[in-house]
């Protein structure tokens, strides 16, 4: 059986560049209209727009704060104008910062908590109605494997990528009756401007020496889980963590 996502239209948070962009093409080769949002990085935003446009698939982008109801409403609003229905949510947009266990600021825990964790709550509690009301829909929430084992100096990261499994899990069976599936994505080290730094020089070895696979994954490695995730072919897979890590997590 071939993914075929005609007609469907999907809307990714932080879409224009990295795992979300890469998600973005995926779906969008896959048949899918897509609307992204960006946080600041409009020409980046209008790169991924032209490539889906290329694709010979609709595309809008909206600069967009996930963290503010105001904004994620707006955002909702216009696709629903622009698309009429929103068939597959993607919740990518995400912020990985350090901070050390005494001396985080509250300030540091609130943004990564809001723009990881609320931000996906914001999304899921507004599209929710409606693909109850479409009787279809599909939620993937990009977590991380510092969400399934923590991570040290990033307990606020890790701490919100919990939060994303388990509520993924709690809506998924919520919602799973009204044929919408809920699940997160959990990727190990990915190659995207997030990493850019952490995967610089020698220290990039030692990473890949932790990788049973031996390599930081492409952004693409991430978007194939999520094509299948919007796929038929993951109807049966309700609240479920795929971790994409090269084998990573096991050791
Ligand atoms: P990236 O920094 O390239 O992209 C992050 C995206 O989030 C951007 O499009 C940005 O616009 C958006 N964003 C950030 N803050 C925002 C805000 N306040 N409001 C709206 N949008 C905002 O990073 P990436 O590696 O592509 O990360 C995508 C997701 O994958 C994140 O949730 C991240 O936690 C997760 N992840 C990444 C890795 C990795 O190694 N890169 C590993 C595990 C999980």
């Amino acid at each position: 059986m071939m993914i075929d996502l005609t007609n469907k239209v999907a809307l990714v948070t932080g879409g224009s560049r990295g795992i979300g962009a890469a998600i973005c093409q995926q779906l969008a080769h896959a048949g899918a209209s897509i609307s992204l949002t960006y946080a600041s990085d409009k020409r980046s935003a209008e790169r991924c727009a032209t490539n889906v446009r290329a694709a010979g698939r609709k595309c809008i982008i909206t600069k967009t704060a996930v963290s503010l109801s105001q904004n994620v409403n707006s955002v909702v609003r216009n696709t629903l104008k622009e698309f009429g229905r929103i068939d597959i949510l993607v919740n990518n947009a995400g912020v990985w910062k350090a901070g050390e266990i005494g001396k985080m600021t509250e300030q540091q825990w609130d943004e990564t908590l809001d723009i990881n964790l609320k931000g996906t709550f914001l999304f899921c509690n507004a599209i929710a109605p409606v693909m109850r009301k479409q009787r279809w829909g599909r939620i993937i929430n990009i977590a991380s494997t510092a969400g399934q084992r923590g991570e040290a100096r990033y307990s606020h990261y890790a701490a919100s990528k919990a939060g994303m499994i388990a509520f993924t899990k709690s809506v998924a069976v919520e919602l799973a009756p009204f044929n919408i599936n809920a699940n997160c994505i959990a990727p190990g080290w990915v190659d995207t401007d997030m990493t850019a730094d952490a995967l610089r020089g020698v220290r990039r070895k030692r990473i890949e020496s932790g990788i049973p696979r031996g390599k930081v994954a492409t952004p693409d490695d991430i978007a194939g889980a999520a094509l299948f995730l919007a796929s038929n072919l993951a109807d049966h897979i309700i609240g479920t963590t795929i971790s994409v890590n090269g084998g990573g997590v096991l050791i």
